[in-house]
């Protein structure tokens, strides 16, 4: 799905001497590559405070823990979603509430955001799912009126813009109270391990996750509330400085990508192509396909048999997972996300993707469909 080979290949040496360089530091933790990254992260998305932490898993419980989130209360999520968003809101004892998503973005819909609004609701988590950002104008509004906290998975759409209604832009992640992203190695702006961040606007919060992240502790063996240990190693920060850097063109050689596939798929009867939001830029994370009539499974048989790499992203909707069976949910409830998981195939998609390897991919899909 992802050549992180032949990416490296291309930026070799400077990461060469970026790692070796923090290991003759001998400054492995928290070292000033952490706090320059941090820095040059704050520039790119221009936020006021970036916290780098271990994953992204542990940026979204950092963030809740940091908004005092308590047992009981619900958190509004989207049905159609890595496990890690629910996850770290079951794991901290609050209530997930799970909605249905748009058939067109992937992304969770806001008007059934609306509906599931209760007196015990304390927060929204929109994942920007696949690339593209959920449409957070309307959730703003809600967040507003409601009193409600917005934390923002941002794991797989790092550097895509929002575009509000008056054409102003901001970045992903960005717009709510927290943002979380993941430098897992595939994401797109991924490290050669595991880290992560979260992001804010504001002072106090900042503050806190940075407490929070450090066991709770802001002078040394004095613990005021009870933290994690949850910090990005300084050899993955040097590299993420390198990569950051070259960030917009990745997204520039995935957009490439994407459209040549949209155009080899455009006149088929059954296949969907990613459609492109007016509120939002995509940075392509993944390149998915909705197909009728599918046999998913049969599709990434064939392709893997002429060595294609392809995945069902999400071939379980959250509700139907053996951990997450709640009697308020039940099959059918979320139709949209039902669908999607029964139809949905993402093709291989990164930076060193070539004409011939695009032309032997979507030659196969095709010759598959008939
Ligand atoms: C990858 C991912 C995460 C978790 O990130 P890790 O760094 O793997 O813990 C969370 N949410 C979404 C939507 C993701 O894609």
């Amino acid at each position: 799905m992802v050549d992180l080979k032949s990416q490296y290949d291309k930026i070799q040496q400077e990461i060469d001497t970026a790692v070796i360089d923090v290991i003759r530091s001998t400054q492995y933790i928290n070292g000033s590559e952490v706090k320059n990254f941090q820095h040059d992260l704050e520039e790119y998305l221009d936020v006021k405070h970036v916290i780098p932490c271990a994953n992204g898993t542990d940026a979204l419980q950092v963030a809740m823990m940091a908004l005092d989130l308590k047992p009981g209360d619900e958190v509004i999520t989207t049905s159609f979603t890595f496990v890690a968003t629910v996850e770290v809101i079951a794991l901290l004892g609050l209530t997930p509430v799970l909605v249905d998503v748009l058939p067109d973005t992937f992304n969770i819909d806001p008007e059934k955001v609306k509906n599931a609004i209760s007196p015990k609701t304390k927060a929204i988590v929109p994942v920007h799912l696949f690339g593209q950002c959920v449409d957070m104008e309307p959730l703003l509004e809600l967040a507003e009126k409601h009193n409600l906290f917005i934390i923002e998975d941002n794991a797989q759409a790092i550097g895509a813009d929002f575009i509000f209604g008056d054409g102003t832009r901001k970045k992903a992640g960005t717009l709510g109270t927290i943002g979380c992203t993941s430098f897992f190695p595939s994401k797109n702006l991924g490290c050669y391990g595991d880290g992560g961040a979260v992001f804010t606007n504001d002072d106090e919060l900042a503050k806190k996750l940075r407490v929070i992240v450090n066991h709770g502790m802001e002078v040394r063996y004095y613990h005021d509330s009870i933290g994690v240990n949850s910090r990005l190693d300084s050899i993955q920060a040097a590299i993420l400085r390198v990569k950051l850097k070259r960030l917009n063109d990745y997204a520039a050689a995935r957009r490439k990508a994407a459209c040549f596939y949209d155009r080899a798929f455009s006149n088929h009867p059954r296949i969907k192509t990613p459609v492109r939001s007016k509120f939002s830029t995509h940075v392509f994370h993944q390149y998915t396909l909705i197909i009728e009539n599918l046999d998913q499974f049969a599709l990434q048989k064939f392709l893997g048999e002429k060595d294609i790499p392809a995945m069902i992203y999400y071939p379980v909707p959250m509700h139907m997972q053996k951990a997450y069976t709640d009697p308020r949910y039940k099959e059918g409830d979320f139709p949209v996300t039902e669908m999607l998981s029964k139809s949905v195939i993402s093709l291989p998609m990164h930076t060193e993707l070539d004409e011939e390897q695009l032309k032997y991919i979507t030659e196969s899909v095709l010759e598959f469909l008939g």
